[in-house]
């Protein structure tokens, strides 16, 4: 990767972080300031550490039975990892397998920053084995069908593997087939998806080679992973070409299946909406794309008019990152354990995570019909509660955990600058006072490049959550 788009961020006039005295504050106050934070984040560091010991705490007694069950989790990524870690914090020795078919995990909140040119490859892979835990048994295999009735599942190899407690998560997958001529137009030169690392990495070679012309983005219907994703590579890359001089020969245009730009959260899309549209991105509302002709580059949509009338858009592209639907894997999608009207997913009670039909299963991350966002952010709220209330249930009491739909999302407007925010079921946005949530921030930017990165590997692979 080239040093100027990996250091993009020093190009960019909206990176300055300003001087204090520019902003009306001396050196002096700004030490102030800086001496409460670091004191209200060791506070509120000492308080989260103390209460995090706490929630361990259950009687020698108690772990001795939960070291006779046996927990099986399908799906070793951030998800079942992190519950199974913080199960193994609580109850050390506690019997832990895990079903996982690959060798090098992703991750994925990652890709974004790949496609940008700010992260390499390397950045984003791990190799699987170094993140089980001591006491996590690896069973490198997928599981092919659930037998819930019979507590077990078959996995691809044939192996059957019995669990007193079963916990999901392999998460969704983009249905490549939901848009015509997909599959075709991402071997084209003008077609790539970051949702995948290696079209991520041809999207971002795409993007620095781009010499102007109609670069067109979408967003599709149903649920996604990382719902903001779609827009942060659009607002990147639009600022990629704005500092390469390149925008005055663009158009860049965003398609979304939605109403409005970031439905999740109104709050974040009344304050993003003004700035996107000041940029000249072009926003279209109620457009599905349905197919893309790759003779003539031309992305087909459909757009549901206001009189629900339904209509044929063609937009032409010099560059395309498409957006399909997705799915649950095929296990979930066509077995026993989700129910009409969720899309495949899980079911699961929204807040305690617990399977709505078979007791002894739990569901965590993007493959669990809660509603909340399928995100990491996600993951590091929900996994606390499902480990919680598998132990509740071993020891023969109803679950008391609660999750209360927190998200979080770090979007990325431009090079240097984040809205950060976390969000609930209904898209309040929550801990205001932490994020200035609706302001584009350098620090968050930062924070999201250097920071979470070790939060996901470091503190929640660890069970630290
Ligand atoms: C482009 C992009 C940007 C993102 N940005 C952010 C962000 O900024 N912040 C954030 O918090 N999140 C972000 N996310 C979302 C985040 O990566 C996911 O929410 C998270 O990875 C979900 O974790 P999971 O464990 O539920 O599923 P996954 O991480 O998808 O893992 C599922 C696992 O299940 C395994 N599996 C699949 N099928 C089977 C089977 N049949 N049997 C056994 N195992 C199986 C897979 O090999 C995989 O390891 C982003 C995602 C993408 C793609």
């Amino acid at each position: 990767m080239s040093d100027d788009m990996k250091h993009a961020d020093t190009g960019n006039q909206n990176q300055n972080p300003g001087h204090d005295e520019e902003k009306g504050i001396t050196r002096r106050q700004a030490l102030k300031y800086i001496g409460y934070g670091t004191g209200g984040l060791i506070v509120a560091g000492g308080a989260g550490f103390y209460g995090y010991r706490k929630s361990l705490q259950i009687s020698s007694s108690e772990a001795a039975q939960v070291r006779k069950a046996k927990f099986v989790f399908a799906g070793g990524s951030i998800g079942g990892l992190t519950v199974a870690a913080r199960l193994l914090r609580a109850v050390p020795g506690a019997d832990v397998t895990i079903i996982e078919p690959r060798e090098i995990h992703h991750y994925q909140p990652g890709y974004t920053l790949v496609a940008a040119g700010v992260y390499d490859r390397s950045d984003v892979i791990y190799d699987q084995e170094s993140l089980f835990l001591p006491g996590m048994k690896w069973v490198k295999d997928y599981v092919e069908a659930f037998e819930p009735d019979q507590n077990r599942v078959i996995t691809r190899n044939g192996e059957v593997i019995d669990y007193d407690y079963l916990i999901v998560g392999i998460g969704v997958e983009m249905n490549l087939d939901s848009i015509e001529n997909l599959r075709e137009a991402l071997d084209t030169d003008y077609v790539a998806n970051i949702y995948n690392l290696s079209s991520g990495e041809k999207y971002r070679k795409l993007a620095k080679d781009f010499n102007g012309g109609n670069a067109v983005f979408t967003y599709p219907a149903g649920y996604l992973k990382c719902g903001g994703a779609p827009q942060k590579i659009t607002w990147l890359s639009e600022d990629l070409w704005r500092s390469e001089g390149k925008r005055d020969r663009t158009e860049v245009h965003f398609y979304t299946t939605r109403e409005t730009i970031f439905p999740a959260v109104p709050r974040v899309d009344q304050a993003v909406r003004p700035l996107i549209e000041a940029r000249g991105i072009h926003n279209y509302y109620s457009q599905t794309l349905r197919a893309i002709d790759i003779s003539t580059r031309t992305a087909i949509f459909e757009e549901t008019t206001a009189s629900g009338d339904v209509r044929e858009v063609h937009q032409p592209y010099d560059l395309l990152h498409p957006m399909p639907r997705f799915q649950a894997p095929k296990p979930l999608r066509e077995g026993p354990l989700t129910r009409e009207g969720i899309g495949g997913q899980l079911s699961v009670d929204r807040e305690t995570l617990q399977h709505t039909q078979y007791p002894n299963i739990f569901g965590v991350g993007d493959n669990a019909a809660t509603g909340a966002a399928k995100t990491a952010a996600t993951i590091r709220k929900q996994a606390p509660v499902v480990a919680g209330n598998l132990i509740d249930i071993v020891l023969g009491y109803e679950p008391s955990n609660k999750y209360d739909g927190a998200s979080g999302c770090p979007l990325l407007t431009r090079y240097g600058r984040c809205m950060m925010f976390e969000f609930d079921f209904e898209g309040n946005l929550i801990h205001e006072w932490l994020y200035r949530p609706t302001e584009e921030t350098r620090i968050w930017w930062d924070f999201k490049v250097h920071g979470l990165k070790r939060l996901y590997r470091h503190v929640m692979m660890n069970g630290y959550v």
